[in-house]
């Protein structure tokens, strides 16, 4: 049996705590929930969880925890407590608009980022995003990492890209998104560049060569840089595993015949880790189709500027039109054969949501995603765990985030409902907790709450 309770020197760690601490961070206890830790496990039910600063003190069944006299008391009687989870795919920049070039039109290119970004940073955080892995933007997405790391504004943790290298321009994206490169050393060079300015990871596109990849490969892994390739075809994902290529991003999700068993068998085998990125055009689409309200929301209008969220609206107008959407009628028919397959094959998943491209707000794709991954087969305890801790495990942050226990980071969500029972009930984020600072849903209010955190 594992163990829960690790209290170690409880009051020492809050008097040296405190000093460091912003003034905004306090100790507090989630009490009475069910507790999910991350770890593909039973639940805990009437749980405790104890906070102090920006960790995680103690975590498990409430006879086994002691709650400090006088600790302030988040009641989480009939909801689910479970790490803050972690968006293996997605893009600051997007806020669901239909069309690209009309959308970066809008933006002047990169010149609103600054405006949608901390937008979609919110959004994320309200859908119980703790960490988000951005694979595409310009180095302005820094400047927004900066406002969220000063707490100025609400958002994830931040893992960057920046710009993307590819051999082939893509048109109607500003130039700043992009690195064309010619030649494997271009590329070598390009990718110490890159890390230079600032790129936690480095993603590859479109046209490249093996060489080309293994060059990416070997400046990047010099550097301590992973390496994640937007793939979805069989013989560029072969080519990726034989470069090096640390994650397949996308891979699962295309209008493939059957992916080979033997190539299953090895990205399973090594444990390469992949981010199916399943739901954002097989299921979104189908699920605005169905229900073209959803693309009409206040919760979204009363964000995003008046003159942005009206041309979104416009780009709504006909989806099935939208060049986006042009080949997901073909994706549809293979799309739980194929993302069974990764499933079936016991590969090492982490969830993402390639949020927020067209119709794929990010207030609501995580659990969009994760609702298509049970749809294909996994139990919801495993695309928990694929969406928490593995996710921080293949970002090399295993031991600071992923999982409630005591020691790590106090990223943590409380889920109006069971989501063990239906995991579209992560639909239901009453509060996410990020560094042990308390945001919480409006519909949520309660006094602990408004002492203890920001609505938002
Ligand atoms: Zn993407």
């Amino acid at each position: 049996m594992r163990n829960f309770l690790i209290l170690f020197s409880f009051i020492g760690f809050i008097s040296t705590h405190a000093i460091s601490q912003d003034s905004q961070l306090k100790s507090y206890a989630l009490v009475g929930g069910m507790l999910i830790d991350g770890y593909e496990a039973p639940a805990v039910h009437n749980a405790v969880v104890l906070v102090s600063g920006n960790r995680i003190i103690a975590a498990g069944p409430a006879h086994e925890v002691t709650i400090p006299d006088g600790t302030p008391i988040i009641d989480t009687r009939g909801k689910t407590i479970m790490p803050g989870l972690i968006d293996m795919h997605m893009h600051l920049d997007l806020i669901g608009h239909g069309d690209y070039d009309q959308y970066y039109t809008l933006l002047g290119g990169t010149r609103r980022l600054a405006e949608v970004m901390p937008i979609a940073a919110k959004h994320m955080m309200r859908a119980g995003v703790t960490t988000g892995v951005d694979l595409g933007s310009p180095f302005d997405i820094l400047a927004v990492r900066e406002q969220i790391r000063a707490g100025e504004i609400p958002g994830p943790r931040l893992t960057i890209s920046g710009p993307w290298i590819t051999r082939i321009k893509l048109d109607g994206v500003p130039d700043s998104y992009q690195i064309v490169i010619n030649s494997p050393t271009e590329a070598a060079a390009k990718t110490l560049e890159l890390i230079e300015q600032g790129s936690d990871i480095i993603k590859i596109w479109l046209g490249l060569t093996l060489e080309d990849m293994k060059a990416v490969v070997n400046a990047a892994h010099s550097k301590g840089v992973k390496v994640h390739a937007h793939l979805y075809k069989v013989p560029a994902m072969e080519k990726a595993i034989e470069a090096g290529v640390d994650v397949l991003q996308h891979v699962g999700s295309a209008k493939m015949p059957p992916y080979p068993a033997a190539l299953l068998h090895k990205i399973a085998e090594d444990r390469i880790p992949v981010v199916q990125t399943v739901a954002h055009r097989i299921w979104v689409y189908p699920a605005s189709i169905e229900n073209p309200s959803r693309l009409d929301n206040p919760e979204l209008e009363a964000d995003i500027p008046a003159d942005i969220y009206a041309n979104m609206q416009r780009s709504f107008k006909n989806i099935r039109a939208l060049s986006y959407f042009k080949d997901t009628p073909d994706e549809i028919r293979h799309s739980t054969i194929n993302a069974r397959q990764f499933i079936d094959a016991n590969a090492y998943m982490g969830v993402g949501t390639d949020a927020a491209s067209p119709l794929n707000f990010h207030t609501e794709a995580m659990w969009r995603e994760m609702s298509a991954l049970v749809d294909s087969g996994m139990t919801p305890a495993r695309v928990i765990t694929a969406a928490t801790k593995s996710g921080a495990e293949i970002l090399g942050k295993g031991g600071e985030l992923g999982t409630i226990e005591a020691g790590k980071l106090a990223d943590i969500i409380i889920i109006d409902g069971d989501p063990l029972f239906d995991i579209n009930a992560l639909k239901y984020v009453a509060v996410t907790i990020k560094d042990g600072r308390v945001w919480f849903n409006k519909k949520y209010t309660t006094d602990a709450l408004t002492a203890l955190g920001t609505a938002f």
